[in-house]
């Protein structure tokens, strides 16, 4: 068997108005995806998704495409689709960067494997060690207090039961914003941080106190990505469990931070670890150094979102105290599974069908336009 052909489709979609997440990386308000779907000679096919963002990752669609099309299609055409690894490594000698790009592919390649031999995803990352149901956390932007702690009541009464704040852009106003949502919450309720690089050094220090009364249970990101000293300094300054999210895309940057002792749990996704055996690979590399991993997200859609949920039940130290961001779904009014991942009490399901157990709807997403 050998892949035919790599087709792709960008779409865009707003946010839902009364979620946008607005944070020290500034404003999501519309979603910009590429699907794409890897097509053998024997009419197999396997889906996948980029989920674009160029402040996150320098990706754009319009990149996506060309890389795909001139680079990426050319090394796969042709080749073994089971053979995902060789696959993935190719991919890499020909392209620097551009993760998330790169994940669409091998998503769709770990799609079209599950659905050839009748399994689904997880099993091939080494079968579900926990329950198929991941624990979620929404994220809340940086609102003024009262609008925080409007969505925070929202989400709470749709049966979301931990959330993360953004901060970063202000200490005094992040603070604000964090006491809002606990006052909203209630003291048991699980508040977590996300800072997105925004603070510096001093400015995180002057929050801590702040963080530590109001019982935040992580503290995301709180330096600008790549400064694993200054996180490395600040987990001496707190008893709150630092996450690093944009400090850690590949395996060295893991174990970089590792190396720093910069971080007490890492965040991993497919689409910033360049797919879903990446962050594999991440796991098992903070798994060795005793750390817990958390999925992050940059609000994918329905392929990437079933993604993460099959990494999240595979992976050896998913973190119990703090829930994931498998929420993407959550922020958009449009789904694209003809049968949409099951979110409920506050969990997603584990998709049960062959491969990433997604079937596209295909019909919504011709509705959409394109770019934007
Ligand atoms: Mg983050």
């Amino acid at each position: 068997m050998k892949i035919r052909s790599v087709q792709t489709q960008p779409v865009s979609i707003p946010t839902r108005p009364e979620f946008s997440i607005v944070s020290a990386a500034g404003e999501h308000r519309i979603s910009r995806y590429v699907v794409v779907m890897v097509r053998t000679d024997e009419e197999t096919a396997g889906i996948g998704e980029a989920t674009v963002m160029p402040v996150w990752s320098g990706e754009t669609q319009a990149g996506a495409l060309a890389a795909i099309r001139d680079v990426l299609a050319p090394v796969l055409i042709g080749r073994d689709p089971l053979e995902i690894g060789a696959l993935a490594d190719a991919m890499d000698r020909v392209l620097i960067g551009n993760p998330f790009t790169k994940a669409a592919l091998e998503m769709a390649l770990l799609d079209l494997a599950g659905k050839i031999l009748g399994a689904p995803a997880h099993v091939l990352l080494g079968g579900a060690r926990r329950a198929p149901l991941i624990a979620l956390k929404f994220s809340i932007g940086a609102f003024d207090p009262r609008a925080a702690a409007q969505v925070a009541e929202t989400v709470a009464a749709q049966g979301l039961r931990a959330v993360k704040v953004k901060v970063g852009l202000n200490v005094d106003r992040d603070i604000a914003r964090v006491e809002a949502v606990r006052s909203a919450l209630g003291a048991a309720f699980p508040v977590a941080v996300d800072a997105n690089g925004g603070w510096t050094e001093s400015e995180a220090l002057a929050a801590i106190p702040s963080l530590e009364r109001l019982g935040v249970n992580a503290l995301e990101q709180p330096l600008p990505r790549g400064d694993f000293f200054g996180c490395a300094r600040l987990r001496q300054r707190t008893s709150i469990p630092l996450l690093l999210d944009e400090s850690i895309f590949t395996a060295r940057d893991a174990l970089q931070a590792i190396r720093c002792d910069a971080c007490d749990l890492i965040s991993i996704y497919p689409g910033k670890n360049a797919g879903v055996r990446r962050s594999l690979e991440i796991a098992h590399l903070a798994a060795a150094a005793g750390l817990e991993c958390v999925i992050g997200s940059n609000l994918e859609w329905e392929i990437a979102s079933a993604a993460m949920v099959h990494l999240a039940v595979a992976i050896p130290n998913l973190a119990e105290s703090v829930a994931h961001d498998i929420i993407g779904p959550l922020y958009h009014t449009r789904r694209v599974g003809v049968e949409p991942i099951a979110m409920q009490n506050g969990c997603a399901a584990v998709p049960s069908g062959p491969g990433l157990g997604v079937e596209l709807d295909q019909a919504a997403i011709d509705g959409l336009e394109a770019g934007g």
